[in-house]
């Protein structure tokens, strides 16, 4: 059993830096069992935070998620996300909700804006603390959103916990601002694709570094996402072995001389850019 290290939200509370993705589980009644054993495997090892949305195989992914915590609903952190098109006030409930039933629980640790939509920002911020006072959700946060959106949200609320956005070795933008000012108001980013679905695997600097660490390209990328103070990796694998694989990256200590060689490779930003989302 590994003790996963926590970082600390702006309520005080504190939350898992690795944890489990869900995207594309649920789609596939023949791949079930699969991503069950997967996030099973995960809470075996110690990894509680789970990563899921209502947009996840239409609702099928938390139902993945609902049965993996069967019976084991106190041990698992978990974080699921309200789409754009339901985030005006009572949609938000109704959706709220819904991923509550699929989850088989009565709470969520946090409770994610997927992204920007049409809808006024104060709308779903109201119903997220009805949902906050009503014990449905512990908290709520934010996915998608940069240094703008989250100025905008600051004018309106100031009970924003997390930002979930896209961050790994080959999408470092938000190095250049956004992550700073999460850091300087203690709210995690919970960098979502953190191997860029699976295509750092393949990455030939990445595999030669891995070689001297007597590690995996997997394992390599995800160190690099933890080493920053407040970011919370978020990989998904199907795979049990993989689930230890990844969780392997916490152990994985990368030299200066290794971050010179990825500094090489993937350039940290010189200007602002606009923040990529998958
Ligand atoms: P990841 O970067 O986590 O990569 C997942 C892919 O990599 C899968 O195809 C997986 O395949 C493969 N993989 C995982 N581990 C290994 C390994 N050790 N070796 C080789 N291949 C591996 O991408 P995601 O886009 O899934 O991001 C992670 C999570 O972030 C999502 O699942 C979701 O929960 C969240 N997310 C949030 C978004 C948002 O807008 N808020 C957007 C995108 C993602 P396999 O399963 O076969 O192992």
């Amino acid at each position: 059993m590994t003790t996963v290290p926590t970082t600390k939200l702006p309520d005080g509370s504190t939350m898992p830096v690795f944890g489990l993705g869900t995207w594309n589980m649920g789609e596939a009644a023949s791949a079930a069992a699969a991503e069950v054993a997967a996030l099973r495997a995960g809470l075996d090892l110690g990894v509680t935070l789970i990563d899921t949305a209502e947009m996840y195989g239409s609702g099928g992914a938390e139902r993945v998620v609902g049965e993996a915590i069967a019976g084991r609903r106190d041990q698992a952190y978990l974080v699921s996300k309200v789409l754009p098109s339901n985030a005006g006030h009572r949609q938000t409930i109704r959706a709220c909700e819904g991923s509550l039933k699929r989850l088989g629980t009565d709470r969520l640790d946090l409770y994610l804006l997927h992204w920007r939509g049409g809808t006024p920002l104060a709308e779903t911020i109201a119903a997220f603390e009805d949902l906050q006072r009503d014990g449905k959700i512990l908290r709520w946060g934010v996915s998608n959103f940069d240094v703008d959106d989250l100025r905008e949200m600051e004018t309106l609320s100031a009970g924003c916990q997390a930002n979930q956005v896209l961050y790994n070795l080959a999408r470092r933008g938000i190095e250049y601002d956004l992550i700073g000012m999460c850091q300087e108001r203690s709210m995690p980013i919970m960098a979502y694709s953190p191997i860029e679905q699976g295509a750092l695997t393949r990455d030939k600097v990445l595999e030669a570094i891995a070689r001297d660490h007597d590690a995996t390209p997997a394992q390599i990328a995800l160190a690099w996402v933890l080493e920053r103070p407040g970011v919370i990796a978020i990989p998904k694998t199907s795979h049990p072995a993989r689930v230890a694989e990844n969780l392997g990256a916490l152990a994985v200590r990368l030299t200066d001389a290794d971050k010179a060689k990825l500094d090489a490779a993937f350039p940290p930003p010189r200007r602002k850019r606009g923040l990529e989302m998958i």
